[in-house]
């Protein structure tokens, strides 16, 4: 069969990216199934690709939490440039809110709890994902949801300028400043969870056009709808939270992931509150 490095037997395909496949393989030494994120042969000679692939090993390896996909080994044969991670059995959190979606608070909350922890985290050893969406999210079968794709992941060093890649994907998860093409800071990986957390409560993504170009204007220009319009019964302290993290000007956003967890705690421990309200006691 196909193997990678002596070392890993492919054994099928599990996910195409942008300039990378990804592939189930078994690792022989430690006898465990692994995702192997491997850049496009076509690519292999563009230095901006490679950089970005070698950039994605960087950031992503100096990670070890519960809540990320697990870097395990990085390699090159050849032209061959490979990442080797986690596997991660189940499904992304894209699919999975278009077949279980809408969520009710008590279901959405504990999946931004591990989303903002993961988030908190990486911004706590310095790195800022840039590209968080339900697509670069995967949840197994337990319910545990871990970030993946630190592909355009930034290391907050005084000299890096993260200025948002042309190569960017969908603009629907955009903070402001980076649909305006300026510095991805920690606080646009804040208005992208917040982003994902209207999405889990409403099946729906907030801001909608014909155009990414539109898409990207509407998230300079139009307040985050409100999600209690649809769904009435979700409390006003869920709906803040995603309006204190998906506010225009980042000044007024969370200060830090920590902060929106706290508040994600909050309304979890009121939302049971007001469960228990509601049990007849006989
Ligand atoms: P992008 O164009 O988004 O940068 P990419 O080439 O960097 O894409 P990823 O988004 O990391 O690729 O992964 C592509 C797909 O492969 C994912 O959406 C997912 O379905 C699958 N996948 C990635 N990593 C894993 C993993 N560790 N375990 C299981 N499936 C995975
Ligand atoms: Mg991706
Ligand atoms: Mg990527």
């Amino acid at each position: 069969g196909n193997r990678i490095g002596d070392r890993y037997d492919i054994i099928g395909t599990i996910g195409e990216g942008g300039m990378s496949k990804v592939y189930l393989a078994h690792d022989l030494i430690l006898d465990r199934d692994v995702a192997i994120k491997v850049l496009n042969y076509d690519f292999a000679n563009e230095e901006e690709l490679k950089r970005r692939f070698q950039r994605e090993a960087l950031s992503a390896t100096s990670l070890t939490h519960p809540n990320i996909v697990n870097i395990y080994d990085v390699g090159e044969e050849g032209e061959l440039h490979y990442l080797v991670m986690e596997y991660v059995k189940g499904l992304t959190l894209k699919r999975y809110i278009h077949e279980n979606g809408p969520l009710a608070p008590d279901q959405a909350i504990p999946i931004m709890l591990q989303l903002v922890a993961a988030i908190s985290n990486a911004h706590h050893n310095g790195i800022i994902h840039r590209d968080v969406k339900p697509q670069n999210i995967l949840m197994d079968e337990e319910g545990t949801v871990k970030i993946t794709d630190f592909g355009i992941a930034m290391a907050l060093t005084a000299t890096s300028h993260t200025k948002t890649n042309s190569v960017l994907g969908t603009v629907h998860y955009l903070s402001p400043e980076q649909a305006r093409g300026g510095m991805a800071t920690k606080k646009s990986d804040i208005y992208s969870l917040g982003i994902v957390f209207y999405e889990l409560l409403t099946g729906k993504l907030p801001f909608s056009a014909e155009s990414a170009v539109a898409v990207a204007l509407k998230h300079l220009q139009e307040e985050t709808p409100s999600v209690r319009a649809d769904f009435p019964a979700i409390p006003q302290s869920v709906e803040n939270i995603i309006l204190k993290a998906t506010t225009k000007d980042a000044r007024h956003r969370y200060v830090s992931a920590d902060e929106m967890y706290e508040d994600l705690l909050t309304a979890l421990d009121a939302n049971r509150v007001n469960e228990e309200k509601f049990v007849i006691p006989f």
